[in-house]
């Protein structure tokens, strides 16, 4: 059995940041995945994609952020299970938890931290026909490696930020981009946007809207896709054919613990700690949903902040918590400390 102070289910930045914000507060953390690695939606779904609004960093790409979360949490030691789904939760007769996966490991904790994000990853796929036919031959729904795309022919389909984004990231890769959409506006960022406008008029993507997919061809591979745009349908060549339209959220196995669930996220209480119904669950990250809830990786470190020091108040009723800067307490283990910046600072006047 895998005792621990906060178990945290899902390895996203989310739950990867709350183990550096348990740490600070000496509260030991456990973290179960249902993949095989850390990261979340950032490894499995745009490791190579550059992301422009994580404070301090005018840019960096969503794999390096994995990297430098799980350094940034590597002196705290936290314990992964990972490849396994949390399956079932129940709080003890002493107010802990038990939490035990698909492949039957027992995790007991004081307090749980659910940090799913969107569940279990299923795109949503164009309805045609002999889609199964191509999937992994010409048809992907994720871009793990941008590389595979090198001098290919590539068709994207979407109107959101994921297909703007990678329509954006693939020209400087790929021979030829085209963008599909069903309308003429897009949803995603205004300046992403702006940006594929401008690629379309230097000539780099191939805009085609508004307009729909409506079958695939190839010989066992896929070799082209057929349009249908202002009434007219025309087959047009491609290696690859990527319908970026959105993941559908599956929360699984917690839907079904008893928790307040909202539109596929679970309800917390934003004013205080993000707290569920059960009192010593949390969730934090994509997986809640409060009032102004936004879905972005920033919004989830600030919620997993919170969570932590509610974690702490529990389990240390009427020990006044003083907040002190990580640059004035230091960190165990970490020569970021005052005394070390001091001495570095001493260093460089000398
Ligand atoms: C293409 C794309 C681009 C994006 N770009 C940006 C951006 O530029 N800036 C930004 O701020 N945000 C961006 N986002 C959103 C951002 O990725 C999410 O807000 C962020 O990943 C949420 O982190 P999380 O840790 O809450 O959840 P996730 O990253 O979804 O991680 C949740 C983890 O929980 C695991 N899990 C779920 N259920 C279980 C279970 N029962 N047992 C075990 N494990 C479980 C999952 O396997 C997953 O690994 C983007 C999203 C996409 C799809």
């Amino acid at each position: 059995m895998i005792t621990t102070d906060i178990l945290i289910i899902g390895a996203g930045p989310t739950g990867l940041f709350a183990v550096f914000e348990a740490g600070l507060l000496k509260l030991k953390c456990h973290i179960i995945d249902a993949l095989p690695q850390p990261g979340g939606q950032l490894t499995e779904l745009y490791p190579k994609k550059p992301i422009f609004d994580i404070p301090g960093f005018p840019s960096i790409n969503a794999g390096a952020l994995v990297d430098n979360l799980m350094e940034q949490i590597k002196q705290f030691q936290p314990g992964f299970t990972l490849g396994e789904t949390a399956q079932t939760l129940k709080k003890l007769e002493d107010g802990t938890f038990e939490v035990i996966t698909n492949k039957g490991t027992v995790h007991h904790a004081k307090a749980v931290a659910i940090a799913g994000g969107l569940g279990t990853f299923e795109p949503r796929k164009p309805a045609l026909d002999n889609l199964a036919d191509y999937e992994e031959n010409g048809v992907e729904y994720f871009i793990k490696e941008p590389e595979h795309f090198r001098n290919k022919k590539v068709v994207i389909a979407g109107g959101g930020d994921s297909a703007l984004d990678w329509s954006i990231f693939l020209t400087d890769i790929a021979s030829d981009v085209t963008l599909i959409h069903r309308r003429n506006e897009f949803r995603g960022a205004l300046d992403s946007v702006e940006k594929v406008q401008a690629l379309k008029d230097q000539g780099k993507i191939h805009m085609v809207t508004p307009a729909e997919v409506r079958g695939l061809k190839g010989d066992g591979k896929l070799t082209a896709i057929t349009v249908e745009k202002d009434g007219e349908i025309y087959d047009l060549e491609t290696d690859y054919f990527i319908p970026l339209f959105g993941l559908t959220p599956k929360l699984g196995d917690i839907a079904n613990w008893g928790l307040e669930i909202e539109k596929n996220a679970i309800v917390v209480n934003n004013a205080l700690d993000y707290q569920t119904n059960i009192p010593g669950v949390y969730a934090i990250g994509d997986v809640n949903t409060y009032p102004g809830k936004l879905k972005l990786i920033l919004c989830g470190f600030h919620e997993a902040t919170l969570m932590c020091q509610s974690v702490y108040n529990m389990l240390n009723p009427g020990k006044k918590f003083v907040l002190k800067y990580t640059t004035v307490s230091g960190i165990d283990g970490f020569d970021g400390s005052r005394k070390e910046a001091e001495k570095a600072v001493v260093k460089k006047i000398d």
